[in-house]
């Protein structure tokens, strides 16, 4: 229903030292927590007793996929899982050649690969192994990699060293797994660090497990305790004889961590590079109410109530209704079993739809100042809809919206599903308006006074400095220079149109 961005994907792997146990209902249980990040396919590959892998991947929700018979049937102590997120109508979006675990075998390798992420410099790695004679079955950039650390393994045995020669090749935001045929799991993150990737153990007196996923909250879930994250431009190597390897392949002066992870993508109970989700959140929230003048208005003040859009504004409601001392309402009833409508097209049924999941409970806000708690505006439809509803039907004197992230100005070039720049309410608004864009934003959603957060304030929050965040969809500075150049191009599109 809402104009979100989306993330692309969870990846999730286990290896225990106990040949006679399973890990297919731990990579059940870790996808299942990771669900969030990707519902359109599920996956696993196990590495059967013997040396082979086996994979399964279909279209749908991890308990429709990964149904009991299924994990009864596909038993081994190593396994690594995704969970896929796709743009609806990208190519190929329903085959299960774009589904993931990505299952390479030759006559001389073998190995599956879950990806989360994207590479900038597809175009040029692909034709470079076009020329060298490899034929792809999709245009993704999970068969790139593999096919791209298929060919350097011909020449060598050694997985660290091949995987040091691809990362060296790649330029992208990626986290990675990688299960080999002798049952090993490698797990990589990019040298800036753009997505998440964190290891955890389960030990007690029959088997020793490792994990590795995309967050920790599905380390949690198993009952296992997180280690650490896996560092920018590091290679974890999981070996159910050798317990844990590491070697930092790629070392950076900078990382660039998505600062979208914190106010939207990752689960409130994960702790992502050592910050809580949670309580970042709730800093957010606090920092907003903090730098806000409306709460000196007593008249306004006396008569508020403050009102998070559900779920994801819910964290930030509480950390400002803490910080301004004023009552926290539960304003808007989400309906649960309204599923998948963001996808559906043309405004007028949009707009259907946000009535169908959101009905304002017109008891607890009626003749009330709302102060209105959400994550960030994308395209801005929907929630001129919110605001229409919170007053229309709810009856509610004022809407005070406050939005946790800084206006996003710039498309992600790094694996986020985004608008253009021109379908970005902030993006464009700024080239029509300059510094006027943002009353012009609180004009067309229909708020009556409207405040973001700041960047400074959210590096705060997040305890991150700029030298460790990825703020481009804020700043339309990237920190990979392939793609500011893309940027650039687009930029002076929407400038030439406005
Ligand atoms: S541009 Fe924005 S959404 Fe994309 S990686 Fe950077 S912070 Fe995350």
């Amino acid at each position: 229903m809402r104009d979100k961005v989306k993330d692309h994907c969870a990846i999730f792997g286990v290896i225990s030292d106990d040949i006679g146990y399973s890990v297919s209902k731990l990579l059940y249980q870790g996808l299942m927590a990771l669900q969030h990040r990707g519902q359109e396919s599920t996956g696993i590959s196990i590495l059967k007793t013997g040396g082979n892998i086996i994979t399964y991947k279909k279209s749908g929700l991890v308990s429709k996929v990964l149904e009991s018979k299924v994990l009864s049937q596909y038993w081994g102590n190593v396994g690594i899982g995704h969970n896929r997120y796709a743009t609806t109508g990208a190519t190929g979006y329903k085959s299960t050649d774009y589904m993931q675990p990505f299952h390479f075998k030759n006559n001389e390798i073998e190995f599956s690969m879950a990806f989360n992420g994207t590479i900038a410099n597809f175009d040029e790695v692909k034709k470079n192994m076009d020329e060298m004679g490899r034929v792809f079955i999709t245009d993704t950039d999970t068969e790139v990699i593999a096919q791209l650390i298929g060919s350097i393994a011909l020449g060598s045995e050694d997985w660290p060293e091949v995987l040091t020669l691809a990362g060296r090749l790649l330029d992208g935001s990626y986290s990675l797994i990688l299960m080999t045929s002798e049952g090993d799991i490698y797990a990589m993150r990019d040298p800036l660090g753009f997505k998440p990737l964190c290891i955890g153990e389960l030990k007690n007196t029959k088997r020793n497990i490792y994990f590795v996923a995309s967050e920790s909250c599905a380390i949690d879930v198993v009952g296992g305790d997180l280690i650490r994250d896996v560092l920018p431009g590091e290679i974890v190597h999981l070996s159910h004889q050798k317990d844990i390897h590491s070697e930092i392949i790629i070392k950076s002066n900078r990382t660039a961590l998505c600062q979208f992870e914190f106010v939207y993508f990752a689960r409130p109970d994960s702790t992502i590079d050592g910050v809580s989700v949670a309580e970042a959140r709730l800093r957010l929230g606090e920092y907003l109410a903090k730098n806000d003048p409306i709460l000196m208005n007593s008249e306004i003040r006396d008569n508020a109530v403050v009102v998070p859009v559900p779920d994801s504004g819910r964290s930030f409601a509480v950390g400002y209704a803490k910080e301004a001392k004023l009552p926290y309402v539960e304003g808007l009833m989400k309906n649960r079993y309204v599923h998948r409508t963001f996808i559906i097209p043309g405004q007028a049924k949009r707009k259907i739809a946000v009535k169908e999941k959101l009905n304002p409970i017109k008891s607890v806000i009626s003749g009330k100042d709302v102060i209105l708690l959400d994550d960030s505006i994308v395209r801005g439809t929907t929630t001129q809809q919110i605001i229409a509803l919170l007053k229309d039907k709810g009856e509610a004197k004022q809407v005070h919206l406050r939005i946790s992230s800084p206006p996003i100005i710039s498309p992600c070039y790094m694996g986020i599903d985004f608008p253009t720049k021109n379908e970005l309410i902030a993006g464009r608004f700024q080239e029509l308006y300059g510094e006027d864009y943002i009353e012009e934003i609180r004009k067309k959603t229909g708020a009556d006074t409207l405040i973001y957060q700041t960047i400074e304030c959210l590096m705060k929050a997040l305890q991150k400095n700029q030298s460790e965040l990825c703020l481009a969809c804020l700043t339309g500075i990237y920190p990979l220079k392939s793609v500011q150049k893309l940027a650039e191009m687009e930029k002076s599109i929407v400038k030439s149109r406005a």
